[in-house]
């Protein structure tokens, strides 16, 4: 069996270790654009000079040797199913038996302005995004950074700690909108300005102002204020990386269509990673990578998480982790707990728990994580809900062996 995975990130590289697993003679051959593997979630840790590009490698040692993974660095541009094959930029072919595209995603930078042709402005998204940045931070002063999402605040964490003036400018009334609640946001908000961040919140760019030599010196808003910069880094979403499939059967629309085993329109031909638009973090890309690998390996398996998001974050080392959903929905009732620097946010909708918000501390996270993972009913539950924890649904067997105290309800391990 012959396995060919496009992209040598999250999805793609637990795709391959996947396929090893169960079929130890396959030839697997991975084709990417990087010229190193590297892990998007830690870019900014490469801007503020915290790891090298070795640092970023998110393999174990001597990965592709050990895994017998052959590794193309090359960019594909087209995927020829009737012949089962992919060609390449350079203008090679590469046969295949199965297909994983794990071609992941590319920073959407506005058509505003000069935003597209400018040379001081970049997206946050590639380790050449973040070469370039390092680069440009040597010379630049202010620095702009559009969109407080994750990959926005990292950007600018980064530039503070290279030393930098640093503006945030988000359309939403608040930073990283989709990952937290007003409060901890504000609570991250605050520790950026104390640093020195300036923020423009509820705000849009809408034209730039370009100097001499092609780049872009200041940004004007819809409110008519004017941002002064010498470098600008764009974190304003993604679009899912598809672009060489344009003369392909293979069916895309916000993402490449799948179905529950992740297989595309056409057969053996499998997507996984962000390029599906099931969901944009890491661990869902890696889960999505080992179910695709799994059923090009013939073990039929459905993609399924109850997590939306999950995901953890640290600035200032204030830590922040979040699981489920934490937009509440009108028919979830929220409740929260503030200790000193610890917040919790849990929502609940028909006794069961849909999201949960620990910042500052987050110890009891794994209770949390299997009352959402395994929809367990907690309105029996009378005492305070925050000072929950397993002894409330098992007791132990004379054996050792736990058991579940509610009667009648399922649940999984
Ligand atoms: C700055 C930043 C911070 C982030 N922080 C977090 C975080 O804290 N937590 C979290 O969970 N997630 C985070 N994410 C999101 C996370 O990085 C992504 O969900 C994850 O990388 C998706 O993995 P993927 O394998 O689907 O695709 P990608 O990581 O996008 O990789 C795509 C791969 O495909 C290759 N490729 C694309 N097109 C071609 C082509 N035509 N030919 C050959 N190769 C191609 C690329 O070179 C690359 O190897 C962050 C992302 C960014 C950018």
């Amino acid at each position: 069996m012959r396995h060919v995975i496009i992209g040598s990130s999250a999805a793609g590289i637990a795709a391959a270790a996947e396929i090893r697993k169960h079929q130890k003679d396959a030839v697997i051959v991975m084709i990417s654009k990087d010229e190193h593997v590297h892990s998007r979630c830690m870019l900014h840790k490469y801007i503020s000079h915290e790891r090298d590009v070795k640092g970023l490698d998110f393999t174990e040692e001597n990965f592709f040797e050990n895994q017998k993974v052959d590794y193309i660095q090359n960019e594909v541009i087209s995927v020829l199913e009737d012949e089962k094959c992919v060609l390449l930029r350079s203008g090679e072919q590469i046969p295949y038996d199965k297909l994983l595209i794990a071609s992941g995603a590319g920073s959407f930078i506005p058509p505003i302005g000069d935003l597209r042709t400018a040379d001081n402005v970049f997206g946050m998204r590639n380790l050449s995004d973040a070469q370039a940045i390092d680069k440009m931070a040597d010379s630049a002063q202010n620095v702009l950074v559009i969109g407080a999402g994750l990959a926005g605040m990292d950007a600018a964490y980064a530039m503070l700690e290279r030393g930098k003036k640093v503006t945030v400018l988000e359309m939403s009334h608040r930073i990283l909108p989709v990952q937290l609640d007003a409060h901890s946001a504000e609570v991250y908000q605050r520790k950026f300005e104390s640093k020195g961040t300036i923020f423009y919140l509820g705000r849009r760019l809408e034209k730039t102002i370009s100097g001499t030599g092609g780049q872009i010196c200041r940004v004007v808003l819809d409110t008519g204020e004017n941002i002064d910069c010498d470098v600008i880094i764009v974190a304003a979403g993604v679009r899912p990386t598809i672009d060489f499939l344009d003369k392909s059967k293979v069916e895309a629309g916000r993402g490449i269509l799948v179905d529950a085993c992740l297989q595309t329109n056409i057969r053996d031909i499998y997507a996984a990673g962000d390029v599906t638009g099931l969901s944009g973090i890491w661990p869902n890309a890696v889960k999505q990578g080992t179910v695709a690998a799994r059923n090009m390996c013939g073990i039929a398996e459905k993609y399924t998480d109850t997590f939306n998001e999950k995901n953890m974050m640290n600035f200032f080392g204030i830590v922040t982790l979040y699981l489920g959903q934490i937009c509440t929905r009108k028919d979830e009732v929220v409740l929260t707990e503030e200790d000193r620097n610890v917040y919790r946010r849990v929502s609940i909708r028909e006794g069961k728990v849909t999201g949960v918000l620990l910042q500052g501390d987050i110890s009891n996270a794994g209770v949390w994580q299997y009352l959402i993972k395994n929809e367990i009913d907690i309105s029996h539950i009378k005492k305070n809900i925050f000072q929950i924890s397993y002894a409330d649904f098992f007791s132990v067997k004379a054996d050792g062996e736990y058991r579940w105290k509610c009667e009648g309800q399922n649940f999984k391990f």
